[in-house]
């Protein structure tokens, strides 16, 4: 009977296997077809200057709302669009949708806001978004492209980074501290920005050694002249402590959740309008 069991224990988990690899396969493929269909969706999540508590800019996330298995994260197909080459299409998508929107922002809000799109390493180096982006900075939009350590680390990426730097575009080093760039290196990096992974915040509010590391992250980017975005704020306390380190940048649910771009409009329109109104003398 063990025997047996243990036999049809095997069976179910080689058709488990199989079902599983047929679920990726088909995923895939649909995937080819979900830019055509329109299914691909973009939130923002407002990057905020801490001091003036004010949307400095956005970042794109893309999500795909799948027919049958509803939203779907960036983490679920990302890496299925770069293994079947779908990749380089939805990196132009992206930007060119998270353009748009942004325009929209910031002619409500009545000042530029900045739009933040992740670039993958393959469609980096094959520098995809050159044909489309002829100028990073207008008066409505500042582009920001968001690069991984390993991306820019490889050599093929530098001199596309610095062909969209020529173009006004502004670089963005994303998941800081998570790859092998040293902090010596980081000033040899074709980036602009430098966004600190949300692992060093995790514990800054209660232990002192993590505070410590994120003050050493923020005085090197005062030394070489780069603003810092700090990831993945959660809670009061984690913000109050990076306000104290001087830290002018940062993202998180405690700011805000990515969010579709309505929802964003609605928060903007808000603020423009408590502006304003701090503005009516007398008040
Ligand atoms: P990322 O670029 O580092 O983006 C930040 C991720 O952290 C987002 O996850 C965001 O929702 C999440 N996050 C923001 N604040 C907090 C917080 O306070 N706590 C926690 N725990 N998480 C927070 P998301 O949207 O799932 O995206 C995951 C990754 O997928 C991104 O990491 C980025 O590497 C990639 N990705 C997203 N959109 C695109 C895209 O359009 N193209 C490419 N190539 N990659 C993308
Ligand atoms: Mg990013
Ligand atoms: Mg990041
Ligand atoms: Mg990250």
């Amino acid at each position: 009977a063990a025997k047996a069991a243990g036999k049809s224990r095997h069976v179910v988990c080689t058709d488990e296997l199989f079902a599983a690899h047929q679920s990726r396969r088909t995923l895939a493929d649909e995937l080819g077809r979900a830019i055509d269909r329109d299914e691909l969706v973009l939130h923002y999540q407002p990057i905020v200057n801490l001091a003036l508590d004010r949307i400095d800019g956005v970042e794109a996330l893309v999500r795909w709302q799948h027919p049958e298995r509803g939203l779907l994260g960036p983490g679920e197909f990302v890496h299925l669009a770069e293994e079947t080459g779908t990749i380089d299409d939805l990196t132009r998508w992206v930007q060119r949708r998270a353009v748009q929107d942004a325009v929209l922002m910031s002619r409500l809000a009545g000042r530029q806001i900045s739009v933040s799109v992740n670039v993958s390493p393959s469609s980096l180096v094959r520098g995809v978004l050159l044909d489309q982006v002829e100028s990073g900075c207008t008066d409505d939009v500042q582009l920001i492209l968001e690069v991984t350590e390993t991306a820019v680390a490889e050599p093929a990426a530098v001199p596309v980074l610095e062909e969209f730097r020529r173009r006004g575009v502004r670089i963005a080093l994303d998941d800081f501290g998570t790859g092998h760039s040293s902090l010596a290196t980081l000033r040899l990096l074709p980036v602009d920005i430098i966004k600190l992974d949300r692992a060093f915040i995790e514990g800054i509010a209660v232990e002192q050694e993590a505070s410590l590391l994120v003050r050493s992250v923020a005085e090197l980017a005062r030394a070489l002249a780069k603003p810092l975005v700090v990831e993945g704020i959660e809670d009061a306390a984690q913000r109050a402590e990076l306000e104290r380190l001087g830290v002018a940048l940062g993202q998180g649910y405690h700011l805000a959740r990515p969010a579709p771009l309505d929802v964003v409009l609605e928060g903007l329109r808000q603020s423009a309008v408590e502006e304003a109104a701090s503005l009516v003398p007398g008040r």
